[in-house]
């Protein structure tokens, strides 16, 4: 039995088997398959070295005509390398004798091939090393390619360890068997684990090197609770977990009791908690939960399902399922948020160097200007179809909140002059999620209908820690006196304006922070569907003074430890049995 620590960023408990996916951008660990396994090994093999050479044919005629012959002759040389039976036959041979992965047996034969140019004393025939990379990443891509595809054939619960997983590869796995997820990397806000933790798929990320010494088959504890991993359990801990796995049932069996509850303090005040969603089909559990509303529709996920862009009409249907499955109550739709860790950098020949800091969110909208234009005919449509407000993320300036809303009033105009119906009237607010935007909040009130604090990354941005890297998540705390600060300057701001100030960053869904925010002021909090009747039932057990106390206090401090001690303190004496 091995026990590994994590980060732990969607709770509950998960049991079962792993299915493992490697990553062509890493080093393919040595990983051999059951002998039933072998003949998919092969086939998967075969289909890898058919779409290169295919793929490679295909590039050298369009690179040929634009660059010429001498393009044309490095695709023409990869190619000859794929279609050297000895390379194919070397890898066969592996997987038979050795029963190893396709993916390991070709980085391995692969690997043997680039040594040998390494070695070349013709600095000619060296540079190929360069080139025998691109195969094997070519080859893995496609071995990879196919072994996801694998995932949604599972005909087992299983748990999916890896060594990361894109948002939109996450996206895929609530219609298989995967029951809980294990990652080498990744941090608590990234976009994947906000995923995972909307699916309701215990999960742990950040479990340095985990990928690669899980084989397939290996039997994993995820402990979305107390941060752990663990492989091959022995059998008195697979009993502790098994039972504890019903009690975590059973808990929330009981939070459903609050579903038709308002969320009404002691004395009377009202909260409106809303959901944060990814999909369409997430509205049921909306409903399910209790939401007042939607708060934040990341609608960029339309992007990150699908193979090609999402139409007009695809996207209209989109926003329509969901306003019209909420029945009335109100739904914030935020416009594109690509970039950063979604989409842009895995279609663009060239990566940013830093792209969370760089072409994404409204400034790629903003760029692009016919992708923008069609997201907000679909909005303004949908949006005579339920009381729906229009959000835009990542605003640092009054012009490009300007910009946005000149680009809206185009996409009216021409929905005007085509005869089509849609919403004048719609409410339109920004997104604090830059410490520009909270900085001069007071200036953005006097514009924007309403306001909508996106802490994950305003946190990011606010102590310059990356929200996605696990090797500095220790340093990424919502509890930091800086963050605390600022979020009491918006909702104070907001509240002085008259504007409705709501937060929809994976904070207002801890109940360790439940007491502090309303302390502060907020009366709107956008979070995950599950997360609502925690939220809820901790609310209706204070009073409003109570929590104004606990705010100021927490207010007072230096140090991120003396908030979080303090908080964590707090809610404990009202939550005592629940994980804070
Ligand atoms: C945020 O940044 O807090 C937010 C809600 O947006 P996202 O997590 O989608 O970046
Ligand atoms: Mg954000």
């Amino acid at each position: 039995m091995e026990i590994l620590r994590g980060i732990a960023v969607a709770p509950g408990i998960a049991i079962a088997e792993a299915v493992v996916l490697d990553a062509e951008d890493y080093r393919i660990p040595e990983r051999t398959v059951a002998a039933e396994n072998l003949e998919r090994q092969r086939e998967i093999l075969q289909h890898a070295f058919t779409a290169s050479t295919d793929e490679l044919t295909r590039q050298r005629s369009q690179w040929s005509n634009e660059l010429g012959q001498e393009a044309a002759d490095i695709f023409n040389w990869h190619r000859g390398v794929l279609q050297t039976p000895q390379l194919r036959e070397q890898i066969g041979q592996l997987i038979d004798e050795s029963h190893f992965s396709a993916a390991y047996a070709t980085s391995l034969v692969m690997r043997k091939f680039q040594r040998r140019f390494q070695r070349m004393r013709d600095p000619l025939l060296a540079e190929r090393v360069r080139d025998v990379r691109d195969i094997e990443r070519r080859l893995l891509r496609h071995i990879l390619g196919e072994t996801r595809e694998d995932l949604a054939h599972l005909t087992s619960p299983a748990v999916l360890v890896t060594h990361d997983l894109t948002p939109s590869i996450a996206a895929t796995l609530s219609s298989t068997e995967v029951v809980g997820v294990a990652m080498d990397v990744g941090g608590a806000a990234s976009h994947t684990s906000i995923l995972l933790r909307a699916m309701g798929l215990p999960s742990v990320v950040g479990v340095a090197d985990l990928s690669s010494h899980v084989s397939g088959g290996d039997l994993i504890i995820v402990d979305g609770v107390n941060d752990l991993v663990i492989v091959a359990p022995d059998e008195p801990t697979l009993k502790q977990y098994r039972d504890q796995q019903q009690r975590y049932v059973k808990i929330r069996e009981e939070l459903g009791d609050l579903r038709d509850l308002p969320a009404k303090t002691l004395d009377g005040e009202t909260f409106q908690l809303l959901a944060n969603v990814e999909f369409p089909s997430e509205v049921a559990s909306c409903i399910d939960e209790g939401s007042d509303g939607i708060g934040l529709y990341r609608t960029e996920f339309l992007y990150l399902q699908g193979s090609t862009d999402p139409t007009e009409e695809e996207q209209f249907e989109a926003y329509r399922e969901v306003i019209g499955g909420m029945s009335g109550k109100p739904v914030t739709i935020r416009t594109f948020d690509l970039g950063a860790d979604k989409y842009t950098q895995g279609k663009s020949a060239e990566r940013e160097p830093n792209p969370m800091l760089g072409l994404r969110s409204i400034r790629y909208s903003l760029q692009q200007l016919d992708m923008f234009k069609i997201q907000l005919r679909a909005v303004l449509r949908a949006a005579t179809e339920g009381e729906v407000r229009l959000m835009f993320p990542l605003i640092i300036s009054l012009m490009e909140f300007r910009q946005a809303k000149m680009v809206l009033h185009d996409a009216m105009e021409d929905l005007e002059d085509e005869g089509i119906p849609f919403n004048r009237d719609i409410e339109i607010g920004i997104m604090v999620e830059t410490p520009a935007a909270a900085i001069q909040c007071r200036d953005f009130v006097r514009e924007v209908g309403f306001v909508s604090i996106g802490t994950n990354d305003l946190v990011q941005y606010i102590l310059a820690v990356d929200r996605g890297n696990e090797k500095v998540s220790q340093y990424y705390s919502s509890a930091h006196p800086a963050v605390l600060r600022t979020l009491h300057d918006v909702i104070r701001t907001c509240r002085r304006a008259g504007v409705s100030c709501s937060l929809c960053g994976e904070m207002a869904g801890q109940p360790l922070y439940t007491m502090l925010l309303a302390g502060l002021g907020l009366r709107q909090f956008s979070m995950g569907p599950h997360d609502i009747p925690e939220v809820k039932k901790l609310l209706r057990m204070c009073k409003i003074k109570q929590m104004e106390r606990v705010a100021r206090r927490a207010l007072s401090f230096e140090t991120e430890r003396q908030v979080v001690n303090y908080l964590r303190a707090q809610t404990r004496k009202l939550l005592p049995d629940d994980p804070i």
